[in-house]
């Protein structure tokens, strides 16, 4: 008898599985109905010998340093810091919009001051935030919000921004200085040996066993267990009682190039009438060399694997209906990005498993990461 059948190979069941298996020395089952580990973060060599991402460009960055204790722990990492470049007006300029992309845009010369006084000469202001479009031309400008958001947010969304809660753009940072880093945390590094390996390391335990290829749905009667830990989609879970969740979701188009580098950062993003929304090249973010190097286009579609909540009053609303389910379901924990239907980042469902962990077992946080692996 497993004391924890565990749903979900991912970041949230994996930490779960670890702590649980190796400082409570419960016996878990960790399933997946993919033929691997790691969820949406895995990556693995292709036919080329290059290391790439399966399900789009997984970077590592977070502010909490339990997190990044409890996660070195499973790999050494490889400093590395994300830039991301847009195709704009025929040229490569940087994302987030700061200095340098508006003088190069406009062939300026401003300075950090100068560059407050423009955007201050362009914004439009707005009585109240609503929506995606208020939140950038009230920085920006309607110019600069036609260049790098609308079509972008177009493709991704499948709507205009004028459309989308003010909440799926209100982080995206304007900067005045010549910043250039995607994003800000304190810790910015890959896993060394990849994402998979690091998994790998986590879950080498003899409490833990695996098995893939395996839906939930199929296996659950045949497994004998006490209590399960649910990763995956919280309306998959309850036979979509009362409606399926929305998403939006990706094809990735995966491409491998004659050439050691094609690209001048790990990311370009696309905000125009191309189909795709952006283009990582791998290498970049892995610092693996090799002569050949592979990218990945990413296509936004309406069908396909859950990958982006959407974010929409009524969306929150039927999921608050199956989060009142779940909290009447005895023996059922559910964690994770899936389960709890929202667009967490891997050091966010990191802590939500650690927190879980924690909770399970009657013990404070910094308990759950007292013992070492
Ligand atoms: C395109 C894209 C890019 C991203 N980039 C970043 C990034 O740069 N940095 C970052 O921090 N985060 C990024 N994320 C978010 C990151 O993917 C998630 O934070 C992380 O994968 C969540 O882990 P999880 O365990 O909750 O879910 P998942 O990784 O999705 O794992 C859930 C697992 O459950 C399995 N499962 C589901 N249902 C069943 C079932 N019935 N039976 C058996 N198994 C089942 C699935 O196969 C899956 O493997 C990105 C996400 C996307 C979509």
């Amino acid at each position: 008898m497993f004391d924890y059948l565990i749903v979900g190979a991912g970041f949230a069941g994996s930490v779960m599985a670890e702590r649980l298996a190796v400082d409570a020395g419960r016996k878990v089952l960790l399933i997946d109905k993919r033929a691997h580990i790691g969820g949406n973060a895995y990556d693995h060599y292709d036919d080329a010998g290059v290391l790439v991402h399966r399900y789009g460009p997984h970077i590592f960055h977070t502010n909490s340093k339990d997190v990044f204790d409890y996660l070195s722990r499973f790999t050494e990492w490889r400093p590395y810091q994300h830039r991301v470049r847009a195709w704009v007006d025929g040229q490569l300029v940087p994302i987030p919009i700061n200095l340098d992309t508006v003088n190069a845009l406009y062939g300026l010369k401003l300075t950090s001051f100068e560059l407050v006084r423009f955007f201050e000469s362009v914004a439009e202001p707005r009585a109240e935030i609503r929506t995606s479009e208020d939140v950038i031309v009230s920085k920006v400008g309607r110019e600069l919000y036609e260049k790098f958001f609308r079509s972008y947010t177009r493709k991704q969304w499948d709507c205009d921004p004028a459309e989308l809660d003010a909440s799926v753009t209100a982080r995206v940072p304007v900067r005045t200085n010549r910043d250039d880093r995607y994003f800000t945390d304190m810790y910015q590094a890959m896993p060394r040996h990849g994402m998979t390996r690091m998994f790998e390391r986590m879950l080498a335990h003899p409490n833990i066993k695996i098995l893939l290829n395996a839906d939930y749905r199929e296996i659950r009667s045949a497994i004998p267990h006490r209590e399960v830990i649910f990763t995956g989609p919280i309306d998959e879970f309850f036979d979509y009682r009362f409606g399926k969740l929305p998403y939006r979701s990706l094809h990735f188009q995966f491409e491998t190039l004659n050439v050691a580098q094609a690209q001048p950062v790990a990311v370009v993003n696309y905000p125009n009438e191309n189909p795709y929304t952006r283009v990582t090249e791998f290498k970049h973010l892995t610092g693996q060399e090799h002569p050949k190097t592979t990218l990945v286009y990413e296509y936004p579609r309406a069908v396909g694997d859950p990958y982006y909540p959407v974010q929409r009053p009524e969306n929150a609303e039927l999921y608050r209906n199956y989060q009142a389910l779940a909290a009447r379901t005895p023996g059922v924990h559910f964690v994770g990005r899936l389960a709890t239907y929202r667009y967490y980042n891997m050091d966010q469902v990191t802590a939500q498993a650690l927190t879980l962990y924690a909770k399970l077992v009657g013990i404070s946080r910094r308990e759950a990461l007292a013992s070492p692996a």
